[in-house]
């Protein structure tokens, strides 16, 4: 997957899991640095190495587990941070939603191509649910769907926190209210 493919469908994902739109800026901001990190660990042999070592999803996993279990299993809040009473839960908790955008990185690579399992220097599972174009950089058509999909699902679910069954028939029972007296 290309990197705004890995920003927008990660930053889509966690806002509509969390409903935190910091936690989702800090998986947007871990989402492309397994690749990233490619380049500081490998250099020019790079392309040996793609999706290898750095896609292994074990140490990304412990990371996101051992952030989050410090942070308290909390979303990170704005308000803590700016007061800082409190503030390293929410700064863990930032941390690991940081690790959960690389985590994240490497099941979005599973859909559309290979990434190792058990054993890091092999890539062996991944779903090929659409290509990638050939073009470097460009979004192919299967994965600009893949992405509208994953946006579109978590808006939903990022809607229904603030729109539930409750809010609904309130704003059926205002609007009939507001209807009547026209
Ligand atoms: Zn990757």
């Amino acid at each position: 997957m290309t990197g705004k493919g890995h920003r927008i469908s990660t930053f889509a994902f966690v806002l509509g899991a969390t409903g935190s739109p910091l936690a989702a800026t800090m998986s947007l901001f871990g989402s492309t640095f397994p690749d990233s990190s490619e380049y500081i660990f490998f250099g020019k042999r790079r392309n040996r190495y793609h999706r290898r070592y750095t896609h292994w999803f074990v140490p990304w996993l412990l990371l996101v587990y051992t952030c989050f279990s410090r942070s308290g299993w909390i979303v990170p809040r704005i308000s803590a941070l700016v007061d800082g009473r409190g503030a390293h839960l929410d700064v863990w908790s930032c941390a690991g939603f940081w690790f959960m955008g690389c985590l994240l990185h490497i099941l979005e690579d599973a859909w559309c191509g290979t990434v190792p399992f058990l054993r890091p220097w092999k890539r062996s599972v991944g779903l090929h649910i659409f290509h990638m174009s050939k073009k470097i950089g460009q979004m192919s058509r299967g994965e600009i769907n893949f992405v509208l999909c994953t946006v579109i699902i978590s808006l939903f679910a990022f809607g229904v926190r603030f729109f539930t069954v409750r809010s609904f028939l309130d704003f059926c029972y205002t609007s009939g209210k507001v209807f009547n007296k026209l």
